[in-house]
């Protein structure tokens, strides 16, 4: 055979076998396989709920794109964030969640079962869905930022903060978040910069008091980042200009923190699901319930507040038991 033969004949294969398939009826769809989407497979697992997951393009989640994770509970001497992960995939498969790679391209939530399309060819029946797609963190977009992600650059002050305990640092962005990071590093770090593109904040009045009143903060206004400097291992330093004079500088910095915002990743879900103007999904306060009945929402998809693989993985075990007891609840109607 010749190779398009080929390839025809094993594309033929692949497509017979997912309309095979077509139409699979599933008790509990998990989209997302960050802590959130893990933790509510190991709970809808356990609750029998026989859940499907599917993956997205990144397994695992964030936590796969940093290095160490010294915050989450059960890991004394602290642990890789994919191993982690890897740990995360292997308790939910050993106690029975069919995990699968595939992208949820779009879903149809108009009437039950919802259906959920896969890779834009298999269509799922769902009786209940958890969304677990999580957020991405914005960065600047310089190759150096990703050479030195992880060894000095972050996205998350709460979260590697302690790793520059008695350092020099430097924080981009000047909104609350921002702010925020900022008067938190303060407190860790000898000093933080702080680069600011425009000559004011857009953060609140009493966020920007914070910073204007915290000693060790520098802000250098009118600034961009031009280039995360370091010796191949690790940051020491970063350039930045001066976009009014053009005068450059390198600051003395041993951690580069990002914090220009995050992009909930609920694109797919817009037009179906209630959302704040961001796109992270309104869930009811105290549940992971959504405004469509069999619809649970848990992770960074719904907080823009905490974003930590500990709120994660709790709000991933609140949406498993959120479902289980939705079809329990249904169940005891159709049977009374
Ligand atoms: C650099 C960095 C370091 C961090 N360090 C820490 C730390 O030390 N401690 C801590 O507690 N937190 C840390 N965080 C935050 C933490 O990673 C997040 O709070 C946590 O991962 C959120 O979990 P999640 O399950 O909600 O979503 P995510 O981890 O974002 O996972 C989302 C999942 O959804 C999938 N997905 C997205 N769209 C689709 C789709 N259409 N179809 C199917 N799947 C989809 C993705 O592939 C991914 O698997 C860090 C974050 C970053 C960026």
């Amino acid at each position: 055979m010749t190779d398009t033969k080929l390839s025809f004949a094993k594309f033929a294969d692949k497509y017979k076998l997912l309309m095979s398939q077509e139409n699979e009826h599933v008790k509990c769809l998990i989209i997302g396989s960050g802590p959130a989407g893990y933790t509510a497979a190991i709970y809808a697992s356990r609750a029998d709920l026989k859940p499907v997951m599917y993956t997205g393009l990144l397994a695992g989640g964030q936590l796969t794109q940093t290095t160490e994770v010294e915050n989450y509970p059960g890991y004394p001497n602290g642990i890789m964030g994919p191993e982690m992960m890897e740990d995360f995939r292997k308790q939910a498969e050993r106690l029975g969640t069919d995990i699968r790679y595939g992208y949820v391209s779009s879903v149809d939530f108009s009437s039950l079962p919802h259906k959920v399309v896969v890779d834009d060819i298999k269509t799922i029946l769902a009786d209940t869905v958890i969304i677990s797609t999580g957020a991405s963190a914005k960065w600047l977009g310089l190759d150096s930022e990703q050479k030195y992600s992880g060894f000095g650059v972050s996205a998350c002050a709460v979260c590697d903060g302690f790793f520059f305990k008695g350092q020099d640092v430097a924080i981009v962005g000047a909104g609350d978040t921002a702010a925020e990071e900022a008067t938190y590093l303060a407190k860790l770090c000898r000093k933080v910069y702080m680069i600011v593109r425009r000559d004011e904040f857009r953060a609140s009045k009493a966020m920007v008091s914070r910073v204007l009143n915290t000693a060790n903060i520098e802000i250098l206004y009118d600034s961009e980042t031009k280039e995360i400097v370091g010796d191949g291992q690790s940051v020491t330093g970063v350039t930045v200009i001066n976009n009014k004079t053009n005068e450059t500088k390198t600051l003395d910095v041993t951690g580069f923190f990002v914090a220009i915002g995050h992009k909930p990743n609920t694109d797919i879900f817009r037009g179906w699901i209630h959302m704040d103007e961001t796109g992270y999904i309104k869930t009811t306060p105290g549940s992971t319930t959504t405004n469509i009945e069999g619809v649970f929402c848990c992770g960074d998809a719904q907080d823009h507040i905490y974003r930590q693989a500990v709120t994660a993985a709790g709000t991933g075990c609140m949406a498993a038991i959120d479902a289980e007891r939705y079809l329990a609840a249904k169940e005891h109607i159709v049977t009374a």
